[in-house]
């Protein structure tokens, strides 16, 4: 990961108190989030799709049908970028101007490779389901080489990074504290609901009860 500040797209501009560009930061928001937004130019127009992603050490690790437009469109190298965010609280302001969200986000440049080895795609996408859910790789059937044949996973090299943080209060005009309107944070969490099984085994692996991600 390059001295991302550095480069011009991918420094913020905007409220630059907020942007921080440590690999700590980046990664914890990474290893945070679920869904990324990637962002890829093809026949001309830019495509935003939104998918599952994981980071495995200084790449990102996305997977697809061999099929679909993007796997065909960024497998050689082209460049991408990935946003991923996480949506913290409403920021209620007494005026619309000053409203916000506390969130934290991160945008990364890159260029993706194919991964083509079995045990490498293996590895990869052993990687993005503990991501996801950690513990249930070990559990399920492993792939089967039909799988992994109709299964392109691609590794996006995370060349520059940045991170931008937002917390605390709303920022109200002083001329507006007197406004006689509730002002303050409402926070927002991801929340599971409860497991549903499929009528197979009726009680779930300890691993879905205490993911404390969701409780
Ligand atoms: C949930 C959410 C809601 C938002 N709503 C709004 C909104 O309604 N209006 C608005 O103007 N802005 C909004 N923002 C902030 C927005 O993401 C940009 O930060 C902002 O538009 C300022 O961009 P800029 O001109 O400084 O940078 P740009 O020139 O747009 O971006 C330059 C570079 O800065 C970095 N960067 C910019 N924004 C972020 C970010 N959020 N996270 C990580 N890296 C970033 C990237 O590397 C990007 O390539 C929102 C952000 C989030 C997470």
């Amino acid at each position: 990961m390059q001295a991302s500040a550095k480069v011009p797209r991918s420094r913020v501009l905007r409220q630059p108190q907020n942007a921080r560009y440590d690999r700590a930061t980046v990664h914890g928001i990474l290893d945070a989030g679920l869904i990324g937004h990637l962002a890829f130019a093809a026949d001309g127009w830019p495509y935003v799709i939104p998918m599952l992603y994981a980071r495995d050490g200084e790449r990102l690790i996305l997977h697809g049908s061999v099929a679909s437009r993007l796997m065909r469109s960024l497998g050689n190298g082209a460049r991408a970028c990935l946003a991923v965010t996480l949506l913290d609280g409403f920021v209620l302001a007494r005026s619309a101007f000053n409203a916000s969200v506390n969130y934290r986000s991160v945008v990364v440049f890159g260029r993706a490779i194919s991964l083509t080895a079995e045990e490498e795609k293996k590895h990869a996408l052993r990687v993005l389901s503990d991501h996801v859910l950690p513990g249930r790789w070990a559990d399920i059937r492993p792939p089967s080489p039909k799988e992994l044949f109709v299964t392109s996973v691609l590794a996006m090299q995370i060349e520059t990074a940045t991170a931008k943080v937002r917390t605390g209060p709303p920022k109200d005009d002083p001329d507006d504290l007197t406004w006689p309107c509730w002002a303050g944070v409402v926070p927002l969490r991801m929340v599971a609901g409860e497991p549903q099984p499929d009528g197979s085994l009726s009680a779930p692996p300890d691993y879905v009860l205490q993911d404390a991600r969701f409780r």
